[in-house]
């Protein structure tokens, strides 16, 4: 069983690895002996994590890198190489909703400015687009290689006011099946593309939505939400975990172009 999960020695890149979903992540790959490159847009968190992994005895680097520049990425990509000489994993982690591109009593629909919209389905989709271009090169020359894709549950059904975060998300669906073809016809049939698809976890990004600012009390979207999920909890970090090492992991060789929830039993209750 530990052969078949077993991710020590590969090289881990993750985008958004400064957040709070994929820091976990990050640390956990460093734990079980990955390579991480820790690629933030923060000089000191990617700093942070990556001497967090270093003093639990793994090994990683940390790297300044926006997913929408390609020169960035590219810069980024030149590290990851020096240091590692390879690239095994891919984590598409960098990804996120605001305010300005949210329906709220102070916004309409039909007022939410085009660049609010812009900017959370360039974040999303573009930006998990340009880092498999970057990334994913390197995998297509070595003829190996497993990207995951952040997704979402309002991917699947969208959630009311974070309308462009649920079409930007809907896309990374799409994305995921259409790499995992690409790779596969083109490049090599030992190239994956999968994605998890997150139900409701407490993070920067949807603080706002789920948490009263003046009293600190859960917002009633907070309360909907956990009364649609079955185990009647946010999912933590840790949660995420096992899935990301499976798919990372030989343990999932077989797994291609996949979205795997990971929601406490969100998608499966009809509300009734
Ligand atoms: P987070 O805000 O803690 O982390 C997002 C990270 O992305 C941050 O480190 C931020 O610095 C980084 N980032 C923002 N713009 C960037 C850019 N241009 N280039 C590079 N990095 C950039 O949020 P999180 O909740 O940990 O989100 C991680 C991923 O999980 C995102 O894709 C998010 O959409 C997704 N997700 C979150 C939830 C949830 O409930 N929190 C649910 C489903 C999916």
């Amino acid at each position: 069983m530990d052969k078949l999960f077993d991710v020590s020695g590969k090289a881990a890149v993750i985008t958004g690895a400064t957040g709070v979903l994929c820091s976990e992540m990050a640390r956990e790959l460093g734990r079980r002996g990955a390579k991480v490159a820790v690629l933030g847009l923060e000089d000191d968190l990617t700093e942070l994590i990556a001497n967090q992994i270093k003093q639990e005895g793994g090994t990683a680097i940390g790297e300044v890198c926006n997913v929408l520049h390609k020169g960035s990425l590219i810069k980024a990509r030149d590290a990851v190489m020096e240091a590692f000489g390879r690239i095994d994993i891919l984590i598409n982690g960098a990804g996120g909703n605001k305010k300005d591109a949210t329906v709220s009593p102070n916004l309409s629909f039909f007022d939410i400015p085009a660049d609010a919209l812009e900017w959370v389905f360039n974040l999303n989709i573009l930006g998990t687009i340009l880092s498999t271009q970057v990334f994913g090169e390197v995998m297509a020359k070595q003829g190996k290689g497993s990207v995951i894709n952040i997704s979402s549950m309002n991917s699947y059904r969208p959630l009311t006011n974070i309308v462009a975060y649920s079409a930007a998300k809907a896309g990374i669906n799409n994305f995921t099946q259409w790499m995992a073809v690409h790779f596969n016809q083109n490049y090599s049939a030992d190239i994956r593309v999968n994605a998890i698809a997150p139900g409701f976890f407490l993070t920067n990004q949807n603080r706002f939505l789920l948490v009263d600012e003046k009293t600190g009390e859960p917002t009633p979207r907070a309360k909907q939400i956990l009364s649609h999920t079955p185990m009647n909890r946010y999912g933590v970090p840790e949660d995420l975990l096992g899935t990301i090492i499976w798919l990372c992991s030989d343990a999932s060789s077989f797994v291609n172009g996949v979205v795997v929830p990971i929601d406490g039993g969100f998608s499966a209750y009809s509300g009734v």
